[in-house]
């Protein structure tokens, strides 16, 4: 593992000493909070993935818009790398720190600046927690529905920068899908707002391209969400399976007939364990795999769908099939499935959690081909996921103390993500690429494609300033890699269709 960060793809980085950089951002913002002591900057050394650490030169904590554009234009005119950190949930290092930058916390940016119910948007600071949108909107029987499992605590320019997902995006969309419009501050530290309040903006769409930049065009400042009417009624059914991969064929099943859940998540049998052991929601732990299914919408379309779903997973093979009796036992099942993380972390000193997509229909054969790789390299794997989007989240279980475990971990988590990308999918699903999956992006994408990733950079980032090797590899990266699989020129499994 490369825990050490590649100093080659810090761009063009002039070498700025910790005292002249403080007095130069405090002679531009002489309010604006900096640390600098080790004891300080330690508890901001990492995000989610915790198996990469590195200090940062700065920690800058802003409270104002003005703050933040003062930061950007003192950093740029040094050539200051600025990483941004909204709560740090991030499960790919992608708020990773430099060494030799600053970290940009956007924390304090946390209040509801306008909820219009008529309008039916929340216009809000960055630093907002995803939660939090909803709570507020709730009392107008409105909601925001992209919900990634993390959001009691992660915020929402995390959530735009990630692109992130969650149970209800299956229906509803993902965060790309639900933002009408941010305003972001440019590395020379102008604002500039991409999207409008309207369903279309002109020009190119560049507010779509910002959502899954993950920090490397601009920092958000302001976030302007869609707001959806709460369903009237929601129902879960949850089904049991003593055949994982049957209860993934099951999900190909209930899509194709036609049905759109508003959540179709999938356990399997140490998921459901742990789940069980920490929530007590009820699940079967004899099952080798759960299926939770919830239908919502207008009471006869819900209860017909539920029937539907039923008729399905019987067809499917499933050997037990529950509907929640009422709204407490279903948000205890959900309960269960948002707490899945943290349960498997009870059961283990250390998890690896892989995030990558595939075509539904492929879910048996890749469910089949992470218990082999769990089998042939001995460790464990639960896997508990968005199964409707054939979006996995294999949770790879190992113990950093004993020597070589974590290696192990690592190359079974590229192998599924090899695996995903030989199937037709993906190397993320909405954890992103950060600092983790770079070598990744190398298998997936040709030298041509990321030349116009690195070009699309170069336009509003020319100096490789906001957080540098992340997200895209360089090409010699990858040449030293030796995943660049061009043959001819072509793509990887060029017979695939790409999504
Ligand atoms: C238990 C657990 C469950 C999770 N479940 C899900 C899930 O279901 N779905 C999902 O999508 N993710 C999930 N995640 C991952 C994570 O919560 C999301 O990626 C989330 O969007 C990150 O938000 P954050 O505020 O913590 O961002 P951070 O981790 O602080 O940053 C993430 C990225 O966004 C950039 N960034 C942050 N704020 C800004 C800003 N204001 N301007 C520009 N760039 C910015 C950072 O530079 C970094 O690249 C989970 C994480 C955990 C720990």
């Amino acid at each position: 593992m490369t825990l050490l960060y590649d100093e080659r793809l810090d761009g063009e980085i002039a070498s700025v000493d910790k005292s002249t950089l403080m007095a130069a951002i405090h002679a531009e913002a002489p309010a604006l909070t900096l640390l600098a002591r080790e004891e300080d900057l330690r508890p901001f050394e990492c995000d989610g993935l915790s198996a990469y650490r590195t200090l940062p030169m700065l920690v800058a904590l802003p409270a104002t818009l003005e703050e933040v554009m003062a930061l950007m234009r003192v950093c740029h005119a040094q050539r200051v790398p600025v990483v941004t950190r909204g709560a740090g949930t991030g499960l790919s290092g992608g708020a990773l720190p430099l060494a030799k930058g600053v970290l940009l916390v956007m924390s304090r940016f946390n209040r509801i600046l306008e909820l219009d119910p008529d309008a039916r948007l929340a216009r809000v600071q960055p630093g907002v927690r995803n939660l939090a949108i909803s709570e507020a909107a709730g009392p107008h029987g409105l909601y925001y529905a992209p919900d990634p499992s993390s959001q009691i605590a992660c915020s929402i320019g995390g959530n735009v920068a990630e692109n992130a997902g969650g149970v209800h995006c299956l229906k509803y969309g993902l965060t790309v899908h639900n933002v009408l419009s941010v305003e972001i501050v440019t590395i020379e530290g102008e604002r500039m707002t991409l999207g409008s309040e309207a369903l279309d903006a002109p020009g190119f769409d560049l507010l779509a391209l910002f959502t899954g930049s993950e920090g490397m065009l601009g920092v958000i400042t302001e976030v302007t969400v869609k707001l959806l009417p709460k369903p009237q009624v929601a129902k879960v059914l949850m089904a049991s399976f003593d055949n994982v991969e049957r209860a993934g064929k099951a999900v190909g099943d209930i899509i194709a007939a036609g049905c759109i859940p508003g959540g179709l998540e999938m356990m399997d049998n140490l998921a459901i364990r742990a789940a069980e052991d920490f929530v007590h929601a009820g699940y079967p732990v004899e099952a080798e795999a759960i299926l939770l299914c919830e239908l919502d919408g207008v009471e006869a379309d819900v209860h017909a769908d539920c029937e539907r779903v039923r008729e399905l997973l019987e067809r499917a093979g499933a050997s037990e099939i529950r509907l929640a009796r009422d709204d407490a036992e279903r948000q205890l099942f959900w309960a269960g499935r948002k707490a899945a993380f943290p349960a498997v972390g009870r059961m283990s000193p250390d998890y690896y959690c892989m995030d990558g997509t595939i075509p539904r229909r492929e879910l048996p054969r890749v469910l089949k081909g992470i218990n082999e790789l769990s089998a042939t390299y001995g460790l464990r794997v639960a896997n508990v996921f968005h199964a409707g989007d054939g979006n996995l989240h294999p949770l790879i279980l190992f113990d950093a103390n004993r020597p070589g475990e974590l290696e192990t971990a690592e190359t079974i988590g590229a192998k599924i993500l090899e695996l995903c990308v030989e199937v037709g999918g993906t190397i993320t699903g909405e954890h992103g690429v950060g600092r983790e999956k770079l070598n990744q992006m190398c298998t997936q994408f040709a030298a041509d494609e990321l030349t116009q990733f690195h070009a699309v950079k170069f336009a509003f980032d020319e100096h490789r300033l906001l957080n540098p090797g992340k997200n895209i590899p360089t090409l010699a990266r990858c040449a030293e890699f030796g995943a660049m699989h061009v043959h001819h020129g072509e793509l990887p499994h060029p017979e695939l269709p790409r999504f």
